[in-house]
């Protein structure tokens, strides 16, 4: 039997979410800042999302003739525009597609080009990125627009206020989307195996998403008034759980482009904020950096974490420093994303646990052979639910393999189901490794590792950094004949390798030569067994 959710079901209404986001009443005042820089004080209410993203996306229509369907890639750090622009291209039919500001043109280039991108949107800052990867996906460098603060002195990239002008004057219609087959967004995920892919999320998904999320009698009702806005934007989590909770509950979004913890503790001290959803690094600094005692941080009431594994003995050091409960999640971008969230007063019951199951879902936790499993027994997690993903883009062969025939989503999660509901994860099938809540897909380096000379083979692992609390990336190689193993050869190979990826990638966890990769008879790689065999050598050092 399937473990149903603990909550009461949902209902879904047939909305997408410009109308359901946008055009629901809501129980607080929509001309109040909403979303504030934190650096400037520039600040934007609901009101103000609402008309800019009108005559922004009536500007996609008219001058850049945008239609149904096209994709506008989005390559910026948080600024308060972010959600502006994400609302325009949804009133106009269009598909939002973040990427990580740190990519690399190459990194870029392939998203823009998988996603098969109409244009861009970006900040100065990043523009000669921006540029050099619209050159390798044969985007025309005019179709780079900016947003922030900096203009293009050239006139080439048109700034997307200037857009906007345009925009108030004309009169195009609202796209009609159907809320169940057209997407919202298409966000990136190297899934269970290989390179990162479109991640299907339909408006049905995200307005899904948002009802499960909504505070009422369920439970999941939050003290919610204002909050930091330190998660990435260009990850789902940001996107929906962040900006989607203070377009819903009205709290001040305090939006910072980087994080830094200091900056952190100030602006919660001076703005009084009183929760923010975080990914493990965030809470280890709260629990640990010296900086917070020099703070007030008694505005804030809770934090969630999710993204990445939280250990409990952090949770109890934030709330031995601050009185303050670390309630953890968990959630991919294929399930919009929040699946499980511990209430507030399991994060201290039930230690470790990633919650329960959301409103209006499903989950089963079965062994290799499918073979459900029961309460307490360790499986991997299938869902479903309202808010899990259509599929990958243009991935007909792959879907067939990410959903079971009678429609389960295999998240290549381990976990296991307590009797009370309480769910746990213990490990990862899949390939991917999260280096502080970022993914680090190891197929990615490894084709990029097999392009050297002096590589035969090479598998790439995360390893636990206990000082950091997060999975470094590690890559086990095999030389050519011939080639000595030597410690210079491995820094020539981190310093390489290093230069060609996101800073999230880089080989923070060395290079170690092998002599072999292990693989199946099928020629599988074995993972598993270097990853036994990494923690041997940790534990030796
Ligand atoms: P992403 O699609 O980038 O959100 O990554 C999703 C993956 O992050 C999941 O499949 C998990 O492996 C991992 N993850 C998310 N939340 C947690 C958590 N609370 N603890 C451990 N791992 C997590």
């Amino acid at each position: 039997m399937p473990i149903p959710s603990l909550f009461t079901p949902i209902t879904v209404p047939d909305a997408d979410t410009w109308t359901h986001y946008l055009e629901t009443p809501k129980e607080y005042p929509t001309d109040k800042p909403l979303f504030v820089d934190c650096d400037s004080g520039r600040s934007y209410s609901l009101n103000d999302v609402k008309r800019l993203a009108l005559e922004f996306g009536k500007g996609l229509s008219h001058v850049l003739n945008w239609k149904k369907g096209h994709v506008m890639g989005l390559f910026t750090p948080n600024n308060i525009d972010v959600p502006v622009v994400n609302f325009a291209v949804h009133w106009a039919g269009g598909v939002a597609s973040p990427a990580n500001p740190t990519y690399t043109p190459e990194e870029l280039a392939n998203q823009l080009q998988d996603s098969g991108a109409k244009a861009l949107i970006t900040q100065k800052p990043f523009l000669e990125v921006a540029r050099k990867a619209a050159a390798l996906a044969g985007l025309p460098v005019d179709r780079i627009l900016l947003l922030g603060d900096g203009r293009d002195e050239t006139g080439v990239h048109r700034h997307w206020t200037d857009i906007t002008a345009r925009g108030a004057s004309v009169q195009p219609q609202k796209a009609a989307i159907d809320p169940k087959k057209d997407l919202a967004y298409l966000v990136y995920s190297s899934g269970t195996t290989g390179l990162p892919k479109g991640v299907m999320l339909t408006h049905y998904n995200l307005v899904a998403q948002a009802m499960q999320m909504r505070r009422d009698e369920r439970g999941l009702s939050y003290d919610v008034d204002s909050q930091l806005g330190v998660l990435p934007f260009f990850h789902i989590y940001g996107l929906m759980v962040v900006l989607g909770t203070s377009v819903s509950t009205g709290a001040k979004c305090v939006v910072m482009s980087k994080f830094d913890i200091e900056k952190a503790c100030r602006l919660i001290q001076d703005h009084r904020l009183t929760f923010m959803y975080v990914p493990p690094p965030i809470v280890l600094a709260l629990g640990k950096h010296p900086v917070v005692s020099k703070y007030d941080l008694s505005s804030l009431r809770w934090i969630n974490s999710a993204a990445a594994p939280l250990s409990r003995e952090l949770a109890v050091a934030v709330w031995d420093r601050l009185k303050v409960g670390v309630k953890q999640g968990y959630g991919l971008s294929e399930t919009s994303p929040a699946v499980m969230v511990q209430l507030s007063e399991e994060w201290w019951k039930f230690q470790g646990s990633v919650g329960r199951l959301f409103p209006g879902m499903e989950a089963k936790i079965v062994d290799e052979d499918g073979k459900e499993l029961g309460r307490n027994e360790a499986g991997e997690l299938l869902l479903k639910g309202p808010n899990v993903f259509s599929g990958y883009w243009n991935k007909p062969e792959l879907n067939k393999e990410t959903f079971t025939e009678d429609g389960w989503y295999r998240t290549g999660d381990i976990f296991y189901c307590c009797p009370q509901g309480q769910f746990y994860i213990t490990d990862r099938k899949k390939e991917l490794i999260k280096y502080k809540g970022f993914q680090v897909p190891p197929a990615e380096l490894e084709s990029k590792l097999h392009g050297r000379e002096d590589i035969a083979d090479v598998c790439v692992i995360g390893v636990w950094d206990k000082v950091q609390h997060t999975e470094i990336p590690r890559a086990y190689v095999v030389l050519k004949p011939g080639v000595a193993e030597t410690e210079a050869r491995a820094k020539d190979i981190i310093e390489w390798l290093n230069a060609k990826v996101a800073p999230p990638k880089k080989l923070r966890g060395g290079v170690r030569f092998i002599k072999e990769v292990p693989k199946s008879q099928a020629g599988k790689i074995l993972r598993r067994v270097l990853k036994e065999q990494a923690k041997k050598e940790d534990e030796a050092e």
